[in-house]
This record gives C-alpha cells, structure tokens and sequence, in this order.
C-alpha cells in the first residue's frame, strides 16, 4: 500500500499541494497505463541510487515509446520533493508519463510518501508467499517484448491482483511461476534462495526487472566473497533451500519462511538474508545517493 504523500514535485511547476490534482484526465499514463516510474527508498534524507533508478526509467520510456525523459531534470525534481518532505526515513516515487493525448511532451512528477506500517515486524517473522502460475513458458517474457519484460511501466494491475490473490490465499505476497513451475519474480520484487555457500537468484534473461536491490546484493555477495548463481530453477530447487528471501527498494531484504504452506529450511528467517539487509544499509550509508 502507498503510505501518506508526504511531497509532490512536478516537472514545470516545483514543489506543489499534493492534495491538488496535476493530471489531465486524458494523461495516457491514466487513460493506459503508459507511463514508466521507479521507486526507491530515502535513507537519512537522501534517495538511495537515484541515478541507476533514473537510467532504468530511460530504458522503459524508451521501450513504452514516451517522450524523452531528462534524467538531469527528474533529479533535480526528486531532489526537490525530498527536501521538502524532509523525512529521513521514506519512499521516492518518479513518475514519467506520456502526456496528453497528441502531445508530444511527457509529464514527469516526484512523490514522496510515508514508508509502509511493519516492515521491520515483517522482517523479524519472515513472510509467507504464495506461488501463482502465470500460463507462459519460462522464456516466454524475454522472447515476447510486447509482454515488456524488465519494463517498470504503471500497468501495475496484473501485479496488484497477484498481491491480493496471496492474501487471499492467506499468504503476504506472491511468487510469479511459468507454466512449467521455473520461478521468475514477485509482483514488487526480486527472489534469492540459499544452497549451502551458494545463493541463487533467477537470470535476467527471464525478462523479469533488474531490481536496483539486486544489483546491490550481488555487488554485497562479490564483496562477501559469496558465490552467486543466476539461472532459470524450478519452484522445487526453492522449497528445497535452506533459506529464501525477496529483494526490493521499499521492503529491502524480506526473509520468506513458508511457500504454498510449505515451511522454508527451520522456518525461521535465514542468516545470509540479515546479513544481506544490513549490507544493504551499509552502501546506503556509503553511497546514498549515486
Ligand atoms: N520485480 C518487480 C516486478 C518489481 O516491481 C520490483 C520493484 O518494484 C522489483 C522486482 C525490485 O526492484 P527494485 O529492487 O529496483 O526495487
């Protein structure tokens, strides 16, 4: 759920009232889903690796056709509505849409809002997902560019649905399958598993997002010396490995202790998964803000 707007920026305009409306109704970004956006965490005031999230908001402007997105613009527009909200602790959202209808500017926007109520409670007790099948083959995305593998557009719909089909299967969130059961990604983030030294997380090449916190913690596992494996692994090698977690901007690192009522490993959240998270929040320390 997205916490309280806290800060809203929009390109043209600065910081502005976010109870007032900033879109045309006609904004293809709300009348399709053609817009692109990112979301990354503030730690102590700053947006963590805006640049990478701004580069990887190119890369799905340029696949959904939009206009152009200055990258210097946007940060400096992130930038703005950050300060304002002046929240130590918080979520970044930049949005670039397509415009109106005809018009060949886009329209871009920062939001800043509160981070989700019990994360830290979540990370403590693990997570439960539920796996949902979607019905295409494992290389189905990659080999289908209109299916727009690794694009982080706003047609989040199908993502969302996802969430509340694990809730209602009295899960906390979802593991995306092929039909033949090779896990790809959740609705909002990355997935890891541990085999002894080993952790392994699903290839790229599946046409799932280049999550920024997962290139964070291959960057960690490089430093730790940890072996990494990426590759396409059925859902069984996952039930099977002594510890999972999930990977993403606003939840970080999120320990997973059950799969389809399936226990994970002792069912208590894993070691690597909260030495993960705190070397996380080490190269957020380090280097907030590139
Ligand atoms: N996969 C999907 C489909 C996502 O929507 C997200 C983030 O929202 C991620 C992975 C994780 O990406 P990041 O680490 O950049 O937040």
């Amino acid at each position: 759920m997205t916490g309280a707007a806290l800060a809203l920026a929009v390109l043209g305009h600065g910081v502005v009232d976010p109870s007032k409306p900033w879109l045309h109704a006609d904004d293809e970004g709300v009348l399709r889903g053609r817009a692109a956006f990112e979301t990354m965490r503030i730690y102590g005031g700053l947006p963590f690796r805006l640049e990478d999230h701004l580069v990887r908001l190119a890369a799905s402007a340029e696949v959904l056709d939009l206009p152009w997105p200055d990258g210097e613009a946007l940060a400096h527009l992130a930038r703005e509505a950050v300060t304002a909200a002046a929240a130590p602790d918080a979520v970044l959202r930049v949005v670039w849409t397509a415009g109106r209808e005809g018009d060949d500017y886009g329209v871009g926007f920062a939001l800043v809002t509160s981070l989700p109520d019990g994360l830290e409670e979540q990370r403590k007790a693990g997570i439960a997902l539920a796996g949902l099948p979607l019905a295409i083959g494992a290389h189905a995305r990659a080999a289908s560019p209109w299916l727009l593998p690794g694009v982080k557009s706003t047609s989040y719909a199908v993502n969302m649905a996802a969430q509340r089909e694990a809730r209602r299967r009295g899960a906390d969130d979802a593991i995306f399958l092929s039909l033949e059961g090779v896990v790809f990604e959740g609705p909002t983030s990355n997935l890891w598993f541990r085999e002894g030294e080993m952790l392994c997380t699903p290839a790229l090449d599946l046409g799932i997002l280049a999550g920024v916190t997962r290139d964070s913690l291959l960057a960690a596992a490089e430093e730790q010396g940890k072996p990494v494996l990426e590759d396409a692994f059925p859902i069984e090698r996952v039930l099977a490995a002594e510890e999972v977690f999930t990977s993403s901007s606003v939840r970080e690192v999120m320990p997973v202790t059950s799969i389809d009522g399936q226990q994970i490993g002792d069912g208590t959240p894993g070691p690597v998964a909260a030495q993960m998270q705190q070397a996380l929040r080490g190269q957020a320390v380090v280097d907030p803000v590139d």
